[in-house]
Order: C-alpha cells, then sequence, then structure tokens
C-alpha cells in the first residue's frame, strides 16, 4: 500500500496537520501553493520525498486534476484536516474517481478510524481499495518523524486546470471565536469548575481581549454550554497553543493528551494538586469563576447587565 501526503501552502505557512498527513505518507509529500520552497525548509528531514508545485493563491477546483494525475499512482491520498485540505480533498477525490474519509484519528493497513458526535463514538472504515483521506490534525510542530536527511525537492511542472472554482474576494484575519482551534497560537480553557454557560460568554470576552481562542472541556460542551467544535482532547480538537490559560479544569488524561505542548500554561484551579496545576508553569488556586469575573473587570468587558444599566 503506497502513499503520499498533499499539503496546502500559504505563504510558506504549513497548516495544521501537515506532519500527521507526512507522517502517515512515509514522509512523500506534495506541496503546493505559494512559497513551498519556505515550507519545504520547515518541513525538513521529515519528509523523504518531496515535490513542490508552487502555485499562487487558493484554487482547489483547478488545482484537483493536474494533482489527480501526480498522485493517481498511490493506493492513498492524504491531507491535512485543516481548512484548505478540507477544501481539496473531496475535488482530489472527485477527479481520482475514489473515496474519501475526512477527520481520520487513527490509521492501521486495513483500516481507518474516524471519530463522531463530538468523539462519543469512534467508527472504523475498512480499507479495501484505493482512498483519499484527511488526517484530524495534531501538530505541526511536533518533533516526531524524522528521518535522516531533509531530501532535495523536486519541482512539480503542472498548470492549473481550466475549472470553475471559487473566487477569493478578500482574506480575512482568523476570527477568535470561530478559528479552529488547531491552529490557536493562544487559547483558554474553561471546565466544570466554572458556574455555567454566563461565565462562558464573559471568558469569551477575556480570551477575545486577550487575543487567544476559547475552548473547554468535555464536561462543559456535553452540557451544551459550547458547541463540541470547541471541545479540547483526544476526542474533540487536537491543539499545540503556545499559551494555554485553564480555568477550573481537573486535567483528565483525554483532555491534555490533546493538549500539545505549550510552552507556558497557566491553570486557576480551587485544588493545587490535580494534574492540570502539576503541568502549569503558573499554578494559581482560586475560585476560577471570580478571577475570571476579576480579568473582565481589568480588562474592561463590560457584561450584559452592564450594558443594559447604561441604556436605561
Ligand atoms: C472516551 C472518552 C473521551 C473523552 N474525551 C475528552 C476530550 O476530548 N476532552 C475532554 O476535555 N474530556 C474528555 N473526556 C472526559 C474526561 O475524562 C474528563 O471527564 C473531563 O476532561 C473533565 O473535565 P473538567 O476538568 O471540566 O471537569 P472535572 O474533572 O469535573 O474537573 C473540574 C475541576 O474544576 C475544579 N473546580 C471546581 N470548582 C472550582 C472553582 N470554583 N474554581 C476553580 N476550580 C474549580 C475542580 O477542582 C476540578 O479540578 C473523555 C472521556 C472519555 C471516557
Amino acid at each position: 500500500m503506497t502513499a503520499v501526503a498533499v499539503v496546502c501552502v500559504r505563504s510558506g505557512a504549513l497548516p495544521a496537520g501537515t506532519l500527521d498527513a507526512v507522517a502517515a505518507a512515509d514522509g512523500r509529500v506534495v506541496l503546493v501553493g505559494g512559497d513551498t520552497a519556505a515550507a519545504a525548509e520547515a518541513l525538513g528531514a521529515t519528509a523523504t520525498e518531496l515535490w513542490c508545485w508552487e502555485v499562487e493563491g487558493f484554487a482547489p477546483g483547478r488545482w484537483a486534476a493536474p494533482l489527480a494525475e501526480f498522485v493517481a499512482a498511490y493506493d492513498q491520498v492524504v491531507l491535512p484536516g485543516s481548512p484548505d485540505g478540507r477544501d481539496l480533498a473531496p475535488r482530489l477525490a472527485a477527479s481520482l474517481g475514489r473515496p474519501l474519509v475526512c477527520g481520520v484519528v487513527e490509521h492501521e493497513p486495513d483500516r481507518l478510524t474516524i471519530s463522531a458526535w463530538g468523539g462519543s463514538v469512534m467508527v472504523d472504515v475498512p480499507v479495501d481499495g484505493r482512498l483519499v483521506w484527511t488526517v484530524h490534525p495534531v501538530s505541526v510542530t511536533s518533533e516526531a518523524h524524522r528521518h535522516g536527511d531533509a531530501p532535495e525537492p523536486r519541482t512539480l511542472e503542472a498548470a492549473p486546470a481550466e475549472a470553475r472554482d471559487a473566487v477569493t474576494v478578500e482574506v480575512l484575519g482568523p476570527d477568535l471565536a470561530t478559528m479552529d482551534l488547531a491552529e490557536a497560537p493562544r487559547l483558554v480553557g474553561g471546565g466544570a469548575g466554572l458556574d455555567g454557560p454566563e461565565r462562558f460568554d464573559q471568558l469569551a470576552e477575556v480570551a477575545a481581549r486577550l487575543g487567544a481562542a476559547m475552548g473547554a472541556t468535555r464536561v462543559v460542551t456535553d452540557r451544551g454550554w459550547l458547541g463540541h467544535d470547541r471541545q479540547i482532547g483526544t476526542t474533540g480538537v487536537v491543539v499545540d497553543p503556545a499559551l494555554y490559560l485553564a480555568f477550573g479544569i481537573s486535567g483528565a488524561v483525554q483532555h491534555t493528551a490533546g493538549l500539545g505542548d505549550p510552552d507556558h500554561i497557566l491553570s486557576v484551579n480551587t485544588e493545587p494538586h490535580c494534574p492540570m496545576m502539576s503541568m502549569a508553569d503558573v499554578a494559581i488556586v482560586a475560585d476560577a469563576n471570580e478571577t475570571v469575573a476579576e480579568l473582565a473587570r481589568l480588562l474592561g468587558v463590560t457584561t450584559a447587565a452592564d450594558r443594559s444599566g447604561a441604556a436605561s
């Protein structure tokens, strides 16, 4: 069974999930997009064979056919489950005439496993033919899967096909409230130690002031206080922020195993010996609700109650 990874690159930046896709393809990778040379350098020895297709912009509809022609020789084509990867994968699968499996969390030669219903259900998909699949992002910074020397990049000579495609009107910066948690460099997380959905509204405002995205534990998403796309952990979104601020989170292994390797962790908890406090660089023994409220005050966050008070 042979495999190749196809990774969309923007201005030399590799998306979340790249290393997982490249590892699943035994280091064989096609980089497509802008400044692939910088992306190739960043991949270094995690790749064993490397092709670069330097093309402007992002045009999954027009890239699919030429890429399909190039990767058709491989049994499996793996893409990171990043936003661009998720756009390109179905088009590539359609061009190749192959089934597509999305959001794979585990892979074996004879099966792929995907998680469904916010991680409550794991579904095995048998591998009995040629496939395209996307891998649930874990990390692009992991040092895992290094081979000997970085391969010499080869140029993929191709031209985008004449095909209907989405038109890029403008590229906007990420919205912290909705951005893919896997790509957030700063994260604020809330757990069962917070007292209700209104506290999460307040925490979201604090996170925005700190330039961070907000996630939560499974207890919180199971209560319906936040959507499952905000769940951090092995069966939610696997993240890798530089900074993680945890409020009222115990640090169960299913949560921390999905945290990546943050440079700094700050934890606020009433229980000084819980795992999240042990992992933290800065462990603050305090009521997380009062801490969030005080942070909101210090950062000038106005609550709905404040706003209605001001209006009356
Ligand atoms: C198959 C499976 C998959 C799972 N996947 C995930 C996953 O992807 N992500 C995930 O997060 N979990 C997952 N879980 C659940 C996980 O095991 C834990 O139950 C969950 O992470 C605990 O969430 P929590 O820390 O919010 O709650 P708890 O474990 O209940 O911890 C609450 C914490 O809040 C503290 N606290 C209480 N009151 C206050 C206060 N006033 N101020 C400050 N601190 C306070 C407590 O000391 C405690 O440390 C999974 C479980 C299973 C079985």
